[in-house]
């Protein structure tokens, strides 16, 4: 653009849209007829949005933004047709690279044939390079009336890659001959209490190997290529995009993290990571972040995640009195409460934010108390302790979550799924305190929302519709599960963008539609704040943005 050119559009700009905008961004993207919830209490509600580049130039009315696109007659005009805008999705926590592998692999839990079940396996086997491990699969010989598939049926489609793909329950699997190979699995193994190797009438292994037996390929399959994890990472990408989910909290490991980078110089991130790593290798972390950094826009780095328990289905959520259906039994603390001490102070100490795993009343309480001594040994900081899932809170715990600026990282979707079979665990009077969505807010603890994928949906739009209704998933309470606990639709939104922003130390570049920060938007084609709330879950998403670009759109 010529200089002259810049000069008369500026003149346009600032008399035709916003006033406080006060340089000449070139306008790329425009969004009108919106319904437009910025996350943003200065000005909460707009129509039309204007995008320059990555970041928000102006949020405004639609006529505003509208004329603007004479200004800019190359910008892309989207036209909300009267749906929801919102800030783009923020899931605070995600198991990235797990829900990708399970994306990126070999799909085969619907091949109904051996026929479409071998052709699958040979597409796929033609997409990767030679040597790389073939793995997942889930398949289901009962689609084709309960025959087991055998190497015979691959082999000659798999020639340059071993096989190990499994059955969908996990408790058998087929290899290939390479994979056979390569474990020295053979006519001469011997079997293993547990476990069978299926054999031909000479003794030859089908392929098939069962519970223990699965031990022998599993001690060789090596761990994921960087091949197979770039391709897990862009599955999961995709995925979570086409759901309005623009960044996440990534629970993973170093990994994850090398792939993650790998994906941010090859400029090909479509989602924004906070990229959290276990808290035992504390020191490696620390080490990183003094070497680098923390990171920037789009990948960062500094959260150490812990676990105090395990899970209330598993009865290993620790609690302060014993589970209702097993009266002897109240869990366990999966680490020392020293343990789990040494390591908040540590890390704390290193300027690392703390994120803990604790469902159970006992194990948040421990959290919370190792939480507020190492505040105060450690000395006032902007520090956003986190405890993720809260399932289970006692009473007298719910205010504490504010009094010590506590970040319950909560999944709402686990609330209509648990709400089934909960009260039966934990009896109707634990279950008051239970995802405590309404308590917690009421408190004025700062909610941050997500998912925790693979093991529930990355879907907002279900978690928003869990937190708001608590309809359970088998529709019997239609009411809600605790109604009391139920929040309004804006509570939800706030705990999936500016909530979760903050809680990953990002809510100056995103969280909420302003302008200046990062234009990551989504466009939803009905309001949610004025349907039904039942029919929240029917909503689809139109469109998502992320940096001013479009990486989603329905058709
Ligand atoms: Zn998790």
């Amino acid at each position: 653009m010529n200089l002259r050119r810049a000069t008369i559009l500026t003149a346009v700009v600032l008399t035709a849209c916003d006033t406080r905008m006060t340089h000449s961004d070139e306008i790329t993207l425009l969004v009108v007829n919106a319904r437009v919830w910025t996350a943003n209490p200065k000005q909460p509600w707009a129509t039309g949005i204007a995008v320059g580049g990555d970041k928000i130039v102006s949020v405004g009315s639609s006529a505003e933004i509208a004329k603007l696109a004479k200004a800019f007659p190359r910008a892309r005009l989207i036209h909300a047709k009267g749906g929801m805008v919102t800030p783009g999705f923020i899931d605070s926590h995600v198991h990235f690279l797990t829900g990708g592998f399970r994306l990126a692999s070999v799909q085969l839990r619907d091949a109904k044939t051996p026929q479409e079940f071998i052709a699958r396996i040979k597409e796929f086997a033609g997409t990767v390079s030679p040597g790389t491990w073939i793995t997942g699969g889930d398949w289901d010989h009962q689609q084709w009336g309960g025959e087991l598939p055998t190497r015979a049926w691959i082999d000659s489609v798999t020639p340059n890659n071993p096989v190990w793909i499994s059955r969908l329950d996990g408790h058998m699997g087929l290899a290939n001959a390479l994979a056979l190979d390569a474990a020295k699995v053979n006519r001469d193994t011997r079997d293993v209490d547990g476990g069978a190797i299926v054999r031909d009438a000479s003794r030859n292994p089908t392929g098939i190997l069962k519970d223990n037996a699965m031990a022998y390929i599993d001690k060789v399959e090596p761990p994921a290529s960087d091949e197979m994890n770039d391709r897990a990472l862009q599955a999961a990408m995709k995925y979570v995009a086409e759901r309005g989910v623009t960044s996440v909290t990534n629970m993973g490991d170093w990994t994850a993290l090398a792939a993650i980078e790998r994906a941010h110089n090859a400029k090909s991130l479509i989602t924004r990571i906070y990229q959290v790593t276990p808290i035992a290798q504390w020191e490696r972390l620390r080490d990183t972040v003094a070497r680098r950094g923390r990171g920037d826009e789009w990948v960062r780095i500094g959260g150490l995640k812990g676990f105090a328990d395990g899970s209330l289905g598993s009865h290993t959520a620790a609690m302060f009195a014993p589970f209702t259906d097993t009266p002897k039994d109240s869990g366990f603390l999966v680490e020392t409460e020293a343990d789990l001490y040494k390591w908040t102070s540590e890390g704390d100490k290193a300027g690392l934010q703390m994120i803990v795993h604790a469902i159970g009343d006992r194990a948040i309480n421990t959290q919370l108390n190792i939480f507020e001594r190492v505040e105060k040994e450690n000395g006032a900081r902007d520090r956003r302790f986190r405890i993720e899932h809260a399932q289970h809170i006692a009473p007298a715990d719910i205010p504490r979550f504010a009094q010590l600026s506590v970040i319950p990282s909560m999944q709402p979707y686990h609330a209509i799924d648990d709400g089934r079979w909960a009260e039966k665990v934990i009896g109707h009077e634990r279950a008051k305190t239970t995802y405590a969505f309404r308590s917690l807010r009421d408190a004025g603890a700062m909610l941050a929302f997500g998912s925790d994928w693979f093991v529930a949906p990355p879907t907002p739009l279900e978690g928003i519709y869990a937190a708001v209704t608590r309809r359970t998933l088998d529709d019997k309470n239609p009411d809600g599960w605790i109604p009391e606990q139920k929040i309004a639709v804006e509570d939800a939104l706030r705990a999936y963008t500016i909530g979760g922003a903050y809680a990953a130390f990002g809510e100056g570049i995103k969280g909420s539609l302003e302008k200046g920060k990062l234009a990551d938007i989504v466009v939803i084609d009905r309001d949610l704040t004025s349907i039904p709330p039942e029919t929240i879950r029917d909503a689809h998403i139109m469109m998502t943005i992320v940096g001013g670009k479009v990486v989603y759109e329905r058709h």
